[in-house]
């Protein structure tokens, strides 16, 4: 199956607008018809099913005839991790974390990320076509941030979990523990990981070290590990 996004501005009175990426990605690559059934997102949770009116290059307007409205997944996971200097490692860790259920997800530059700045709109780009490719209906948020403390501060709210390679006892059955959770934020350091001193502020802040098991693992690798127990 096939899913086209387009955000709720252009879905009105009964008809919605593919545009840009979306529209040339129907017309051109999926040549897509007038009077072909399509499913589209608005990434706010809005399913719905349509026919193709009119299609041109840039613009492909389609009649809705169906629409659904998914709940937005509880717990809201919030993913917080530090950037990873290789893009093609930062990029694979940003589109698994939207495959497995991210909401939104904060690029930190924490003390030891070497890498200071990202391409936001092609990780972006990455994060809707993961969307669509996990049949999700919430489109995540990246941003960036400069610190851990921005970060928590960001969701005042949420209960955070740190995955630290120095937690002993291996990996326990955290994602239970927290799946009452309304939100929670799961933080994840870059290659050279958190320094001493973030963890303690961390702690400090109410986070619950965790372990991934008894081997490291590399920066991408604890990203999909730390998100899959909350798979449902
Ligand atoms: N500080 C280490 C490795 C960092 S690995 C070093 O340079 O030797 C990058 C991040 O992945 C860590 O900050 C941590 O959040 C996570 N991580 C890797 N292995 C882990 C494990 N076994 N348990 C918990 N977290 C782990």
């Amino acid at each position: 199956m096939n899913i086209y996004y387009a955000p709720p501005t252009q879905i009105r009175s009964g008809q919605a607008e593919l545009k840009g990426q979306e529209a040339v990605h129907a017309s051109k690559v999926m040549r897509i018809r007038p009077g072909e059934g399509l499913t589209l997102v608005d990434g706010r949770g809005g399913r719905y099913q349509g026919k193709v009116r009119d299609v041109a290059k840039n613009r492909v307007l389609v009649d809705i005839e169906d629409h659904k409205q998914i709940p937005e997944p509880r717990p809201q996971l919030i993913l917080g991790m530090g950037i990873i200097k290789k893009r093609d490692r930062l990029e694979f860790a940003v589109e698994k974390a939207v495959e497995l259920g991210a909401r939104h997800i904060l690029l930190i530059r924490s003390e030891r990320c070497i890498k200071k700045n990202v391409r936001l709109d092609r990780l972006e780009s990455i994060a809707l076509s993961a969307m669509k490719q996990s049949l999700r209906s919430w489109l995540p948020e990246v941003s960036m941030v400069h610190s851990l403390k921005e970060t928590i501060n960001q969701f005042p709210k949420a209960r955070i979990l740190m995955a630290h390679e120095e937690v002993s006892g291996g990996a326990s059955n955290y994602a239970a523990a927290y799946n009452k959770e309304d939100q929670v934020l799961l933080l994840v350091g870059p290659e050279g990981g958190f320094t001493p001193k973030e963890v303690e502020y961390v702690a400090d802040a109410g986070a619950e070290l965790i372990s991934l098991g008894h081997h490291r693992l590399r920066a991408e690798t604890a990203v999909t590990a730390v998100m899959s127990p909350f798979l449902k």
